[in-house]
């Protein structure tokens, strides 16, 4: 079965990986730019990093027949560093009419400190501006209902964004409502030992439905599963979901969000035209 991967980091993974997603039915990624796992030092680092994510890793997926999307910011850790945060976002509207730059992403909070949340606004309001889709990461720690309350009141300060054209990740069973009852969409992201695992993903899906939920890998540099979308898909079967329910959740409900981008096409649109038979 064919799935879209919403929420990949594969700039942390090796081309093994891109393999074995497209053996089990990967045929388009989205990834949204984040911390490194150390500091960056530069406003040109970043610009390094932006021309990996545009130029680079789409050859690299595409080796692989997956469609590459990326989303661009500073993120939420290092956004506490105010003068740095400023002059990246100064920088980022000359990245954003790459083809496969489909918003503003992953901006958030990690800490929750009056820095990381002025960056933060700094973003959405280039997002308004330039009239890009955001993505947003919601922090781990033990303060994710206080950290997506605070971005949620954030966002809806923001008179002319379309919470529909923004996804609200990482949520989980105390979160989710809060996004939802407020137009936005909604990503459950899967972790091997920690967070949320395929088993509560489903629960969730259960009690909540599947209108504007997605549910993706957050693949990264850290333990994580870059196939983690199949297991998702082999629980929703041991609970006879039928296919069209469980297609929904790993291909339509992320295709219906990101083709809210002009940029984004559905994977069989995508291809060549088919050369016609001769006659
Ligand atoms: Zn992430």
């Amino acid at each position: 079965m064919r799935y879209i991967e919403m929420h990949a980091h594969m700039v942390s993974r090796t081309t093994d990986d891109y393999e074995r997603m497209a053996l089990t039915g990967c045929v388009a990624v989205s990834e949204p730019a984040f911390w490194a796992g150390w500091d960056r030092s530069t406003p040109e680092g970043f610009e390094d990093y932006f021309r990996q994510l545009t130029e680079f890793e789409p050859k690299r997926a595409q080796q692989y027949h997956i469609q590459h999307y990326t989303w661009l910011c500073l993120n939420p850790k290092e956004g506490d560093d105010r003068k740095l945060a400023t002059e990246v976002v100064k920088r980022i509207p000359k990245y954003l009419d790459r083809p496969g730059v489909l918003g503003i992403g992953e901006i958030g909070v990690n800490r929750i400190t009056l820095n990381e949340i002025e960056t933060f606004k700094d973003h959405v309001q280039l997002a308004v501006d330039h009239n890009q889709m955001i993505l947003i990461h919601t922090p781990h720690l033990e303060d994710k209902y206080k950290g997506t309350k605070i971005i949620v009141d954030n966002l809806l300060k923001f008179q002319k964004l379309d919470p529909s054209r923004v996804l609200v990740d990482h949520a989980e069973e105390h979160t989710i409502d809060m996004i939802l009852s407020n137009g936005f969409h909604t990503g459950l992201t899967l972790y091997p030992n920690t967070k949320v695992s395929a088993q509560r993903a489903v629960d969730l899906v259960e009690m909540y439905g599947t209108e504007r939920i997605c549910v993706a890998s957050a693949c990264d540099w850290g333990p994580s599963v870059p196939v983690a979308l199949p297991y998702f898909m082999m629980e929703m079967r041991r609970r006879k979901h039928p296919e069209s329910l469980i297609d929904t959740m790993v291909y339509r409900n992320p295709a219906a969000f990101l083709e809210q981008s002009p940029k984004f096409m559905l994977p069989g649109e995508a291809q060549p035209a088919a050369v016609p038979a001769a006659k």
